[in-house]
């Protein structure tokens, strides 16, 4: 069976606050850098737009580097706004920390399932396998790729990380078909006490 691929399906929003209007949303619109020289040293920052007020804020990406220290195709990616190199500084958990925001995901993802999940033979194992760091719940996206509720998610699958923990790691997890005589079993208990 083929892989499940999270990926991303466009560059995620993140959770900034605007210094002007207060709102908490900032967009990197296409992914712009700016670089500064100062003699021999080099400030880089990434700009993002608050979604409400439009006002431009500056990461910072590098801060008084020597001019050096950067490997010149590197440098040249600022320059032109490589757009291979705004994915991986902005995904980049340091830049995240260094700037003071979280990437907001929502409507930025998809989950591909490349494989017919109902004529498989059960139980079915699955790979779970993350294109780009996105943060999911496996509960939450087990129930969608597997059009079962989460209820049926935690009863049905056996995974090797914990369902209900966030995660952006590749996993796998084995789908239980569902057992219809335990499950008959269940309703004559519950009927029997009263329930
Ligand atoms: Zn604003």
């Amino acid at each position: 069976m083929l892989p499940w691929v999270v990926r991303r399906t466009r560059l995620p929003l993140l959770s900034l606050r605007c210094v002007d209007c207060r709102s908490e949303s900032a967009t990197p619109g296409k992914g712009r850098f700016r670089v500064n020289a100062n003699g021999k040293l080099l400030d880089v920052w990434l700009l993002v737009r608050c979604v409400s007020c439009d006002r431009t804020s500056k990461l910072t990406v590098h801060e008084r580097a020597p001019v050096t220290s950067f490997d010149p195709a590197e440098l040249h990616g600022y320059r032109v706004n490589d757009p291979e190199l705004v994915v991986s500084r902005l995904l980049d958990p340091l830049l995240a920390r260094r700037n003071r925001f979280v990437l907001d995901w929502t409507g930025a993802w998809r989950l591909d399932i490349r494989s017919a999940w109902s004529d498989e033979a059960w139980p079915v194992r699955v790979e779970v396998v993350f294109e780009d760091p996105v943060p999911v719940r496996p509960e939450r996206l087990l129930a969608q790729g597997l059009g079962i509720s989460r209820n049926e998610v935690l009863r049905r699958i056996k995974c090797d990380i914990p369902l209900r923990r966030t995660t952006s790691t590749g996993f796998t997890f084995t789908a239980m078909a569902e057992d219809w005589e335990l499950f008959k079993v269940r309703i004559l208990v519950r009927a029997g006490r009263g329930w």
